[in-house]
């Protein structure tokens, strides 16, 4: 298909720059990884092909950079939609390419200029090609006299109304028309694989998103009522799952609903009211991990921040740990509840965490909770039970369910292992 140029109507100045529309993108801290770098740099781009399935773009060119045609800047506006939810990328911009000249780079320029009608504007130039005879600072002062013989405008170098970024690669300049913000982090698959504790609430889903963000491949677990709760907050963890998939689209995850009421009340009839919330938790951990084994999955994820509620203080957080055979990952610890929320806002997620929905963990519990449960309380209840075979039966009795907003009855679809 041929490259449309881009036109810019309704600012007095059309523009046709004639220059085809590229996004720009930036690996982040994965280009620093040394001799694991390459393997780095080939998930991310597997991830980024996936993020970017359906549109008409291909990837190209390879390194710490990497260079993606598009048609047009509605193309680019899509593609730079996807490229948000890839974990790995520092920065990412819009780009009009041309010819490695003053004049010519000036010339295209006049996009950025036409809508954005600065009063003042500065250069910057980053040379990523050594071999170029120019200094940056050389190529800054000849591209800003040619856009002031076009514009008249001042140059501004401290507080410039427009900062034109440009950047000098090998055979072409990238002149920068728009930034879009880089996700961070590292490529999703680069650190393994986690089960993370999905409990259809406000803090587990910005967990497992944060440990996608340090490159983990998150399956998710959640812990039904059943039978004594309707299925009102799986179908809420369905649907979170759903968003959080988009960012790990080179492999979407299922679901796992385990349902949880029975394995609750065996508990509860052997541990006093205040102890009973640490105990569940306990047992799902332990179930997390029966799972885990067999989705071949090495840790943990929860939605746990520091002192937020009396499960979550630091004596009880340790008996949870002392349940799990893998390491429980809390990317919230130190997050306030406004932070999360903020963040759960961001993702679009905010209102579907917060309606209302019975939750799991209340059940057979009494309001008041104890901030440090003895350890030798919880031993002794949880001897008059065989919880490492009860976490084997909760294993196998898990749903798996594909993330996505049903209204129906939950489906059976297969189980884990
Ligand atoms: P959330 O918004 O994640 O529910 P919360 O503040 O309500 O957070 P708790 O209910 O105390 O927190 O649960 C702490 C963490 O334990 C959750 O973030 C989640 O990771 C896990 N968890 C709790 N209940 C469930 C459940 N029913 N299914 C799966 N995970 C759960
Ligand atoms: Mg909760």
């Amino acid at each position: 298909m041929a490259k449309a140029s881009p036109t810019v109507t309704g600012t007095g100045a059309d523009v046709h720059p004639e220059a085809p529309v590229c996004v720009l993108t930036k690996v982040g801290e994965a280009s620093l990884k040394g001799r694991n770098r390459r393997h780095f740099l080939e998930v991310l781009r597997r991830n980024l092909k996936a993020a970017l399935a359906g549109v008409d773009a291909r990837v190209q060119s390879g390194g710490s950079v990497l260079v993606i045609p598009v048609n047009d800047e509605l193309a680019a506006d899509e593609v730079a939609s996807r490229i948000e939810r890839v974990f790995g990328f520092a920065t990412a911009s819009v780009c009009l390419r041309c010819e490695r000249d003053s004049e010519r780079i000036a010339d295209v320029a006049m996009l950025a200029f036409a809508r954005r009608r600065p009063e003042s504007f500065a250069v910057r130039v980053r040379r990523r090609d050594k071999t170029f005879p120019l200094t940056s600072q050389d190529l800054e002062r000849e591209i800003g006299a040619a856009i002031q013989r076009r514009t008249a405008l001042p140059v501004d170098l401290s507080t410039p109304a427009l900062q034109l970024r440009v950047e000098l690669d090998v055979g072409y300049a990238y002149v920068h028309v728009r930034e879009i913000p880089g996700a961070g982090g590292l490529p999703v698959g680069t650190s393994g694989k986690a089960v993370s504790l999905l409990s259809g609430g406000i803090d587990s889903p910005v967990a497992s998103l944060l440990a996608m963000k340090r490159g983990l491949e998150v399956d998710y677990l959640h812990f039904s009522g059943e039978p004594y709760l309707d299925p009102t907050a799986t179908t809420k963890a369905q649907a979170q799952a759903k968003v959080l998939n988009g960012f790990q689209a080179a492999r979407p995850a299922a679901m796992w609903v385990v349902p949880f009421g029975n394995q609750q009340r065996m508990l509860s009839a052997v541990s006093h009211e205040s102890h009973r919330i640490v105990l569940y938790r306990r047992q799902m951990a332990r179930v997390g991990c029966a799972l885990a084994r067999r989705l071949g999955a090495s840790a943990l994820v929860t939605g746990d921040s520091l002192g937020q509620v009396s499960s979550q203080t630091l004596p009880n957080m340790t008996s949870v740990d002392d349940a799990s055979e893998l390491p429980m990952l809390r990317p919230l610890l130190t997050w306030d509840k406004r932070e999360v929320m903020a963040k759960a806002a961001s993702l679009g997620i905010l209102s579907l965490s917060e309606l209302p929905a019975d939750d799991a963990c209340p059940l057979f519990a009494g309001a008041k909770q104890r901030t440090a449960v003895p350890r030798g309380d919880l031993l002794e209840a949880e001897a008059q039970l065989d919880l490492d075979e009860l976490a084997e039966t909760g294993a196998d009795s898990a749903r798996r369910v594909e993330p996505g907003v049903f209204l129906g009855r939950l489906e059976r679809e297969s189980r884990a292992g």
